[in-house]
Order: C-alpha cells, then sequence, then structure tokens
C-alpha cells in the first residue's frame, strides 16, 4: 500500500513524488488526463515504486490509513472539483493537502468545510519551483493541525535543510486556525520585492555605468559572496552572462514584460486589507503592471522625453559598490515589510506564529533562500517580540551602514532618469517609519476642513474634534 498519494502530473508534481520516492516513501501518482500516469510511470518513474492508479477511486483504495492525498493542480476550480470527487471516497480521519498557489481564503473554506465533513485539510506553501520540488523544497503547512502528526516525516523528510539538518518545513500556526498560512503568501509577495530590487540593481549599473554583461555578471558573483548571498543574485550573475546559440547575451533579446500569476497581488491586497504598508511588494506589482504595457511604451518612448543623456562622471567602482549598498538596504526594508504583514495576519487570525522559524523555513529549498535569513532568525531568537525588524541592532545598523551610498544611488538614479520603483520606495518607507511626525496632520485637518470628517489633537488623544475653518456659520 502507498504511504501518500500525489494528484497533478505536471512539472511540481511529478518532481515532488520523485522527491518522496527517494526518500523511501511509496507514493500513488493520479492525473485528471489518466494517460499521462502511465506516461509518468513508464518515463520519469521507471525503476522507481512509484505506483499509478487509474481513477480516483482505485488510487484511494491503494493508501494506507489515514489515507493522505496532495493536490498539485492548477489554483482554483481545479483544486474544488478534485476534493468533491474525494470526499465520497474518504473516511473520516483521511488528510487533503492542497500544495498549490491557492488564494487563502480558499484555503480557509476548504479548511472549514472538510473540517466538518470529518476530513482534515492542510494548505501549504511549495516554495522552490522544479528543482526545489524535485532535491528539496521549502514547505509551509497550516490549517488543521490533527493532520500534522500524520504527514510530518513525510514533509519533514523530502523538505530542503539547512545547518545541521534542519527542515525548512514546519507547522505554521496554532490549532483550530484553520486558515492557509498567510506566510506563504508574504514569502512569495517578498520574492516580488526582491526581483525588483535586483532588476533595478542591474538596470542602473547598465544604463548609467555602461558596465558590460560580462562585466556586471561578475560584479554579481562578487555580490554573492557578501551579505546578499542569495539564490537570486546568484542566478542574476548566470542569467547576465548567458550567451544564446549565435554567441549573443539571451536577456537582451527576451521581452521585458512580466506578468504575474496573483501571489504578489494577493501580498499587496492582503496589504491594503490591514492597512500594513508593504509598499516595495505594491510597488514590484505594479511595476510589472507597467512592464505589460509594452505596446504603450513603445509609444511613449518616442514622445515622452527624459533628462539629456549625460556621462557618468564619478568613480565607477565605488558607485557599483553603491549599488550594492543600496540593495541590501532596500532588501531589509522588504522583509522588514513582509514580517509586518505576518504580524498583522497573526493578530487578525489568533495565530502563535515563530517568526525566527519561518525565516529558517525560507532559508533553504526555496527561491528566496539566503544566508540573510539566518540573520532574521537571529534577530527574532533576541527577541521574540521584536515589533519590527529595522528596530533590531543588527538591521538597524545593517540600514545605516547602507544609507549614505542608498541615497546617492536613488538621487543619481532619479536626475539619470532610470525608473527606480523598489529602492525609491524602500527609502521613502524607512524615512516615512523612522519620522515622529508626519505630515498626514494636514490630510486630517483638510478632511475635517472639507467633510467635518474631525480630528484629533495631539494633546488630547481619543477625542475628536471639529473646527469650524471658514468661520462661516
Ligand atoms: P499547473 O500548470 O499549475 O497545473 C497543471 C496540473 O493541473 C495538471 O496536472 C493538470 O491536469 C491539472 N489541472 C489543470 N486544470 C485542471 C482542472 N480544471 N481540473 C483538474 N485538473 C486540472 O502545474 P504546476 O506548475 O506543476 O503547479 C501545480 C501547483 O503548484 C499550482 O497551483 C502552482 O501554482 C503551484 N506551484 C507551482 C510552482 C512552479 O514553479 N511551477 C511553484 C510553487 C507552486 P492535466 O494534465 O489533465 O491538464
Amino acid at each position: 500500500r502507498a504511504d501518500i498519494a500525489l494528484i497533478g502530473l505536471a512539472v511540481m508534481g511529478q518532481n515532488l513524488i520523485l522527491n518522496m520516492n527517494d526518500h523511501g516513501f511509496v507514493v500513488c501518482a493520479f492525473n485528471r488526463t489518466v494517460s499521462k500516469v502511465d506516461d509518468f510511470l513508464a518515463n520519469e518513474a521507471k525503476g522507481t515504486k512509484v505506483v499509478g492508479a487509474q481513477s480516483l477511486k482505485e488510487m484511494v483504495s491503494k493508501l494506507k490509513k489515514p489515507r493522505r492525498i496532495i493536490l498539485l493542480v492548477k489554483a482554483g476550480q481545479a483544486v474544488d472539483d478534485f476534493i468533491e470527487k474525494l470526499v465520497p471516497l474518504l473516511d473520516t480521519g483521511d488528510i487533503i493537502i492542497d500544495g498549490g498557489n491557492s488564494e487563502y481564503r480558499d484555503t480557509t473554506r476548504r479548511c472549514r468545510d472538510l473540517k466538518a465533513k470529518g476530513i482534515l485539510f492542510v494548505g501549504s506553501g511549495v516554495s522552490g519551483g522544479e528543482d526545489g520540488a524535485r532535491y528539496g523544497p521549502s514547505l509551509m503547512p497550516g490549517g488543521n493541525k490533527e493532520a500534522w502528526p500524520h504527514i510530518k516525516t513525510i514533509f519533514q523528510g523530502i523538505a530542503a535543510k539547512v545547518g545541521t539538518g534542519e527542515p525548512c518545513c514546519d507547522w505554521l500556526h496554532g490549532q483550530g486556525k484553520n486558515v492557509k498560512i498567510k506566510s506563504g503568501v508574504a514569502h512569495l509577495g517578498e520574492r516580488k520585492g526582491t526581483e525588483w530590487v535586483v532588476v533595478v540593481s542591474k538596470v542602473l549599473s547598465r544604463d548609467c555605468l555602461s558596465i558590460p554583461p560580462s562585466i556586471l555578471a561578475f560584479a554579481f558573483e562578487e555580490w554573492n559572496k557578501t551579505e546578499l548571498d542569495s539564490f537570486l543574485i546568484e542566478i542574476t550573475a548566470n542569467i547576465l552572462k548567458f550567451q544564446d546559440n549565435d554567441g549573443k547575451y539571451l536577456l537582451p533579446k527576451i521581452k521585458d514584460s512580466a506578468g504575474q500569476k496573483g501571489t504578489g497581488k494577493w501580498t499587496a491586497i492582503s496589504a491594503l486589507e490591514y492597512g500594513v504598508p508593504v509598499t516595495l511588494i505594491g510597488e514590484a506589482v505594479f511595476a510589472r503592471c507597467l512592464s505589460s504595457l509594452k505596446d504603450e511604451r513603445i509609444q511613449a518612448s518616442k514622445k515622452l522625453m527624459g533628462p539629456q543623456k549625460t556621462q557618468f562622471e564619478g568613480d565607477k567602482k565605488s558607485f557599483l559598490e553603491d549599488i550594492r549598498k543600496a540593495l541590501y538596504a532596500s532588501k531589509i526594508i522588504s522583509y522588514a515589510q513582509g514580517f509586518m504583514l505576518l504580524r498583522q495576519a497573526a493578530t487578525e487570525f489568533g495565530w502563535t506564529l515563530n517568526y525566527g522559524g519561518i525565516a529558517l523555513m525560507w532559508r533553504g529549498g526555496c527561491i528566496i533562500r539566503s544566508v540573510f535569513l539566518g540573520k532574521i532568525k537571529d534577530a527574532f531568537d533576541r527577541n521574540p517580540e521584536l515589533q519590527n525588524l529595522l528596530l533590531d541592532n543588527f538591521f538597524k545598523s545593517a540600514v545605516e551602514n547602507c544609507q549614505a551610498s542608498w541615497r546617492r544611488v536613488v538621487s543619481t538614479g532619479v536626475q539619470a532618469g532610470i525608473p527606480m520603483p523598489c529602492f525609491t520606495t524602500a527609502l521613502s518607507f524607512y524615512d516615512g517609519y523612522r519620522h515622529e511626525m508626519l505630515p498626514a496632520n494636514l490630510i486630517q485637518a483638510q478632511r475635517d476642513y472639507f467633510g467635518a470628517h474631525t480630528y484629533e489633537l495631539l494633546a488630547n488623544p481619543g477625542q475628536f474634534i471639529h473646527t469650524n475653518w471658514t468661520g462661516h456659520g
């Protein structure tokens, strides 16, 4: 009998099955288009212990109890369709795990509905793409905690490992909080923010300093030996120097129009809902939207003038170091904001989140894996109640150490007309967060002036008053 079943034989599902097989678990494979089961068994899974099923009924009959079934299918209706077909075939205490990028509200609903039917539902973030699924993803399960003892061995067995073998997988929030971990979403959102600061660093270096791709790739390789050591920096170096079959660099040939599947958007929507200033991720999503207006941009590029092009006159090497520091500072802001969102979600849903543990879970396997996440873990170990990463002494010094460079990069880039959505928004956030007074008092006064919305005096918190600003009766 199989230890677990997996439905969905696309790239993620196939790789996760092979990963589970490598770790000694017998997996039963199933897919909507059933012919793919045979193809998989005859090719990728040839010589493994993986078994297949031609129907859901057959699949269920091949499983040990309590039955464990992972869905790795297209997020949305496909998940609900499979759940509907599975429920009549399952017994109380059986477990359905959705490993796709489902919207967390769908997960909340499924968790609640299935609990009423005696089925334990888990929504798990699976991060790391194809390679992660195959050799060790970061796994972020949440949902009905009664399922955890039954899936822990498999999940922690196949997850990426860091340090002395700690798995990048743990249960993410308390019993009964049947809500898919927002952290999965926040993590994906953080990726968008981090991606953009990396992209902007590249554009700045290229356009401002006119650095050729091979040298830029070398710079990224060097950056990867510093506190910026991360998967995204590493792959960017490789992408920059990658040459096509014709010997020319591939990157300039790729259409500069980025789509979005929704995870960054969800993070930004959540941020708006909870009133958390996750500005860098919001900006990263909008930057993708702007990039997708390719035809309009082609037209606009012929009409709208920027500043006159001037030769960069400073020291290129030291400005490159400025860019590296601006990137580091912006990345810290991106994470500080991501953790602010997690904290707010924890308050909303009554979760008890182990923030250090979450950072550790992302240290391996996933796309945002980086040495830096260990520093976040250290910060929450020092102070589990830490209100904001920026208030930890390590991160405070790191940002302060970068800020002169960061400001030089932003002002130089703005002068040169280079779009830097994430660098600028990250710096504005930092400057806003560190100001005791912000001009929001004028907004309050304006709102009271035109709409009698009332305002609070600093000296009298909690008391809302209205002023007759015009003196008219
Ligand atoms: P995918 O392209 O998102 O989905 C393909 C799978 O879904 C196939 O098994 C397909 O079956 C099934 N499917 C599609 N529509 C269906 C429907 N209406 N009813 C039933 N089954 C349906 O596959 P993927 O890239 O491997 O991703 C799987 C899940 O993991 C997704 O939720 C994705 O967002 C998430 N994810 C992906 C990555 C990644 O790097 N690709 C990383 C993390 C998470 P057929 O073969 O019959 O068409």
